[in-house]
């Protein structure tokens, strides 16, 4: 691993207010969410330096951490920053997320500070996953953190379920308002969209997305960001979330496993 990996990332125009874009290892994404004055929350820490480095920098406390899914890259950080921080853990109920406090399931809904945090279920990247629906002033439009479940213009492989919960799992997300913002939990984003372009060659939406991840993707020091996205962008260009049935997700998803 190399210092790029700590680096945070330049923000993005559209990033909502208060939400900080770290990066982790290779190609993961962990975020901070303010949401009260002085104090955040993370999402799927894999790594702690990165954030125990943008606390000392933004001068926040580390009150919560939201888990998505019990894989390595996006709890590896939790016993270092509980251990240095006193934080709290939010995540689905899993045994394989070790250091839990709180256990989310679907529909639950918390508060910390002013924002409003819904847990949505949506196992098909694992039995257990769930992705975060957050609203509430500190932001400047709901946000959802998606984990391995949805990304920019793809979704997450199918480690254990079918394809038919997957999709039931994407719907539900596609459910929600076009103004939300997707933070997934990796930059997957112009692999993603180069496959997309195979389904849908001459798609001009299409084609200016790649040259828009591409400038991202090649723009100054640290690691690239190719997030957030908006809902209503996903919903007209996502290949998984446009699959007008369990079917043709499958066999979408099998294509891509081998693109
Ligand atoms: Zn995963």
């Amino acid at each position: 691993m190399t210092d790029r990996c700590f680096w945070a990332i330049k923000q993005p125009m559209q990033n909502a207010k208060n939400i900080t874009i770290l990066a982790a290892f290779w190609d993961n994404y962990v975020y901070l969410v303010k949401h009260s004055p002085g104090q955040c929350f993370a999402v799927d820490p894999g790594d702690a330096k990165p954030v125990l480095d943008a606390l000392k920098r933004l001068q926040l406390r580390l009150t919560h951490i939201l888990i998505t899914h019990h894989h390595a890259d996006h709890i590896g950080g939790v016993g270092t920053l509980k251990q240095r921080t006193g934080c709290q853990v939010i995540s689905t109920d899993d045994k394989r997320i070790a250091g839990t406090d709180t256990v989310m399931g679907d529909g639950d809904t918390t508060g910390l500070g002013d924002v409003t945090i819904r847990c949505i279920a949506t196992p098909g990247h694992t039995t257990t996953s769930v992705c975060y629906f957050v609203s509430g002033d500190s932001l400047t439009q709901p946000v959802l953190f998606t984990g391995d479940t949805l990304f920019v213009c793809g979704c997450g492989r199918l480690f254990e379920c079918d394809g038919q919960t997957m999709f039931q799992s994407l719907k539900k997300l596609a459910a929600l308002a076009d103004e939300t913002l997707v933070y997934p939990g990796h930059n997957y984003t112009e692999e993603n969209v180069r496959f997309a372009m195979t389904l849908e060659p001459g798609k001009k939406p299409l084609q200016k997305k790649l040259s828009e991840v591409q400038m991202q993707n090649q723009r100054g020091h640290g690691p690239p960001y190719t997030v957030p996205s908006v809902l209503g962008e996903e919903k007209q260009l996502n290949p998984f979330l446009r699959a007008k049935d369990w079917q043709t997700f499958v066999s979408l998803r099998r294509k891509k496993d081998r693109f």
